[in-house]
């Protein structure tokens, strides 16, 4: 039987190829642009400069938000946890101060009322199958190494110079490229384009821990971390249980806080493991593989988001959400903006149709961006967590409208008190 994850033959890309777009990464923003773009008849070579199943660091969580893109790509077995490798979760369960309390994901019409998990070698394999499925040509061990422009001057690109593991060269050539090569990819660079100082960043920590409680019908997260003998610990934490019998389990540090530059983030998360062992049985003998690190690139981080023919897409424009660390979807989200813009394109033939990119992007989530840039300066602050912690945590019609804001899970037409005040927020603040 073939299911949604198994690999198909690769072929072989010739040294020069042609395509409508050339997606460079396929992560689950390049996958979900090849996807959507193929699913319109486009001709699309999608690179990765790896194999798949292959690991990417990550807390694993799927938001309302998530589930919706997946549902989008036809993926209702996974979205709704019937497939191996995906589990589902009511909500979350939010631990701070002495309180634990928790929250079910919002009823909504524009947002389904569940999230879910799955590890990235399963999630990313199964978005990039899809695309493949929807008649993208995706090419595993082929990184692209650099634009290719038209002329000398670099005002339009012409495609992408690749090289593969086994050591050939070559070309595709093709007149939009997506970037979607991640925090760390070449793309943004060979641009040019900086990362912005004034947008907040986070650095985090993962581990694999087997546990009884990875069937665990809650996301955790945890407002304040303590070792084994009581001390506090810098960063915000968080327990996501896995459909494989495993949790992860990490942490991380905004840059506004102090402690950012400097702290070891695998001696902090083992500190903070050993410390809850005795509830979630993070014993180093559960400990499944080494804790990996990665960057976490914030609130727009590094624009513009269309320049020269080629759209950044996820992490390569620094897409996270600042309030909750969450990228996987609007990678996806803006991968889904980025097809119907340059299917227009296409068809239009005007390069300057390809500028309703980044302008409806920030439209979208400018202004959310802009408050979550206020909120991460805030929480950098140990003495506003403080009494955030002792004073809100406590009151749940509160902690209920800062889920709301924090997942950025409100109707459009709102339901309730809770959605007017965070859709009036993100309106009035200036688009990032
Ligand atoms: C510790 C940690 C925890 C996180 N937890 C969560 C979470 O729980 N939920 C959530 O929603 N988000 C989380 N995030 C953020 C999330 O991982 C990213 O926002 C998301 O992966 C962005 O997707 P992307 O497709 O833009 O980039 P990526 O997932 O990074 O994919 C980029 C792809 O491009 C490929 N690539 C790179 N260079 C090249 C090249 N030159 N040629 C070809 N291919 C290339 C890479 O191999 C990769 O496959 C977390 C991040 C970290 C670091």
């Amino acid at each position: 039987m073939v299911t949604s994850t198994t690999p198909r033959q690769s072929e072989s890309l010739p040294t020069i190829e042609y395509a409508d777009v050339v997606v460079v990464g396929a992560g689950p923003g390049g996958a979900a642009a090849a996807a959507h773009l193929a699913a319109r008849g486009r001709e699309v070579v999608l690179l990765e400069k790896d194999r798949f199943p292959r690991d990417k660091v990550c807390g694993d969580g799927l938001t309302p938000r998530v589930i919706r893109e997946m549902l989008d790509l036809g993926l209702e077995d996974e979205a709704h946890g019937r497939a191996d490798g995906f589990a589902v979760q009511k909500g979350l369960r939010i631990h701070g101060g002495k309180t634990v309390m928790e929250l079910p994901w919002p009823e909504l019409d524009d947002w389904p009322g569940w999230g879910g998990t799955s590890t990235r070698k399963v999630f990313d394999e199964t978005i990039a199958r899809t695309a493949q499925r929807k008649g993208a040509r995706l090419f595993e061990g082929h990184g692209a190494t650099r634009p290719i422009w038209r002329d000398s001057s670099e005002t339009r690109v012409a495609g992408v110079a690749w090289k593969s593991d086994d050591g050939r060269e070559g070309e595709v050539r093709a007149p939009v490229v997506i970037a979607a090569d991640g925090a760390g990819g070449p793309m943004g660079k060979h641009l040019g384009v900086k990362r912005r100082e004034d947008r907040p960043m986070a650095v985090a920590a993962r581990a694999y821990y087997r546990s009884p409680r990875a069937d665990d019908p809650w996301i955790s997260s945890f407002l304040d971390l303590t070792d084994a003998g009581g001390n506090l610990l810098s960063g915000y934490g968080w327990v996501f249980p896995l459909d494989d019998g495993t949790m992860n389990v990490g942490l991380g540090l905004l840059s506004t806080s102090r402690e950012f530059q400097g702290s070891n983030y695998r001696k902090l998360l083992s500190s903070w493991a050993t410390g809850m062992a005795p509830e979630w049985d993070t014993t180093p003998d559960n400990l499944v593989e080494p804790i990996r690190t990665g960057p976490i690139p914030m609130g727009f981080n590094r624009t513009p988001l269309h320049q020269r023919g080629v759209l950044l897409v996820g992490d390569s424009g620094g897409m996270v959400n600042p309030f909750n660390g969450e990228g996987i979807s609007y990678a996806m989200e803006a991968a889904q903006l980025a097809a119907d813009v340059v299917d227009h394109t296409l068809t239009t033939k005007r390069t300057s149709d390809l500028d309703r990119y980044d302008q409806e992007l920030r439209r979208r989530i400018g202004g959310y961006y802009t408050l979550g840039k206020v909120f991460a300066d805030l929480v950098g602050n140990p003495t506003v967590m403080h009494v955030c912690t002792q004073y809100g945590m406590p009151y749940r019609p509160l902690m209920l409208l800062v889920l709301k804001l924090m997942a950025h899970l409100t109707d459009a037409k709102p339901a309730d008190t809770k959605d007017v005040i965070v859709n009036t927020l993100q309106r009035l603040a200036p688009a990032a």
